[in-house]
């Protein structure tokens, strides 16, 4: 992992402009750490994204002081899934760097519910 420190906005990152209210979303969840918001190009019935407030790049980006953060995003997430009564079940995915389809470069998960995944991914 990299040791230096991530900066608390970027200042043309769309995500950190959702976070600052620049760009409008409806915040379905909110922490001090994180927010949820619907994705604005829905491939579920629930398709949410959960991102931290603070700025980091992705998964690649993220340093070791970022482990707790990573890990209440997933709490976040599997909060919100229990809210959105996914009860069946659903996909958490975080896409990474251009292999991984990424194309927003602020860390969110996508929560994924209401239809039946398949597996492998494309
Ligand atoms: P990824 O491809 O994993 O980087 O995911 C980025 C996601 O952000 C995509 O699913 C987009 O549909 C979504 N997205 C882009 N702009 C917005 C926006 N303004 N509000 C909500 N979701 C967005
Ligand atoms: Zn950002």
């Amino acid at each position: 992992m990299k040791t230096k420190p991530n900066a608390a906005a970027s200042p043309d990152c769309l995500f950190c402009k959702i976070v600052d209210g620049t760009i409008p979303a409806s915040r379905v969840y909110e922490d001090e750490l994180s927010i949820g918001f619907p994705d604005i190009n829905p491939q579920a019935p629930t398709h949410l994204l959960i991102i931290p407030k603070q700025h980091i790049a992705s998964t690649a980006k993220a340093l070791a002081e970022d482990t707790a953060l990573m890990g209440h995003l997933m709490a976040a997430a599997a909060e919100i899934a229990r809210k959105e009564s996914l009860d069946d079940g659903y996909r958490i995915v975080v896409n990474t760097g251009d292999d991984g389809g990424q194309t927003v470069h602020h860390l969110h998960l996508h929560l994924l519910g209401g239809r039946h995944m398949k597996w492998p991914p494309g």
